[in-house]
């Protein structure tokens, strides 16, 4: 069965805008899927609902088999979310910070699992360094590992590259091919076309809140 199921989502918000209208497909385990799409296209608030932080106006999502909105206890752990700012207290080890961040997520500290975390994501030799001592790149990979730390099923990337310049950018890349390998399941927003291109294996194309295709990227790359 597939790892997310959404079915016949849309969300109106308070003021009446609609960010998306009738939002129907499956994400498969194990997948790499990119969703593409302007600024404003609706990326942050389907990511949203599948993270149960904002509710559907209709429709419904399930992760792992559970419903969002009713089972979000459920759901939650199954999901680590890369925002795209460190917000974490800069004088605080990158070992703590990650540690910590599985404890908020309610599971038992696992201090050689979170050594691991830091060697998949190359930041074992920094794991006594203060997160304030840490370039930019560096900071990008600790926001990884902490979404990692409870060990999820899924992991959302909000847009991991804005702002981000060409060599950082590669590295991102890199890197996510490297997490594939662990088998979890990467979903990331971007509006950058060469992004979705580098890093997905299916491509969701988003405008003005509908899901206007979402295709293996092979088959869509030849219709484009
Ligand atoms: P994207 O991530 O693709 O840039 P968003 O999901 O953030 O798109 O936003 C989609 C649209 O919904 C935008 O036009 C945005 O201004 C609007 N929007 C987002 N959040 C709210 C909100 N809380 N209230 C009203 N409109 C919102
Ligand atoms: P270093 O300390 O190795 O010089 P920097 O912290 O200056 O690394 O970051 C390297 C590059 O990444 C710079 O071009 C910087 O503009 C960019 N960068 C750093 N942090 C961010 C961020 N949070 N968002 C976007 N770009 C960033």
């Amino acid at each position: 069965p597939p790892i997310i199921s959404i079915r016949s989502l849309s969300k109106t918000y308070a003021n009446g805008f609609k960010a998306l209208d009738d939002v129907t497909f499956d994400i498969e385990e194990g997948e790499i899927l990119a969703l593409l799409g302007p600024n404003g296209a609706g990326k942050t608030t389907l990511i949203s609902i599948i993270c149960g932080m904002t509710n559907p106006s209709v429709g419904s999502v399930t992760v792992a088999g559970h419903d969002v909105v009713t089972e979000f206890r459920k759901t939650r752990g199954e999901i680590g979310l890369v925002p795209q700012e460190l917000t974490t207290d800069m004088f605080e080890t990158v070992f703590n910070t990650v540690s910590f961040s599985r404890g908020l997520n309610g599971k038992k500290a696992n201090p050689a699992l979170i050594d691991q975390i830091l060697r998949d994501l190359s930041l074992f030799d920094k794991r006594n360094n203060a997160l304030r001592e840490l370039s930019g790149g560096m900071k990008r990979r600790v926001l990884i590992a902490k979404a990692l730390s409870h060990e999820p099923r899924i992991l959302f990337l909000d847009e991991p590259t804005a702002g981000v310049d060409v060599a950082l950018r590669k590295d991102m890349w890199q890197l996510v091919e490297r997490l594939r390998k662990t088998g979890v399941t990467i979903i990331l927003t971007t509006h950058y076309i060469e992004e979705a291109q580098e890093i997905a294996d299916r491509i969701g194309v988003i405008d003005k809140g509908r899901l206007l295709l979402v295709e293996n990227k092979d088959a869509l790359m030849r219709k484009l």
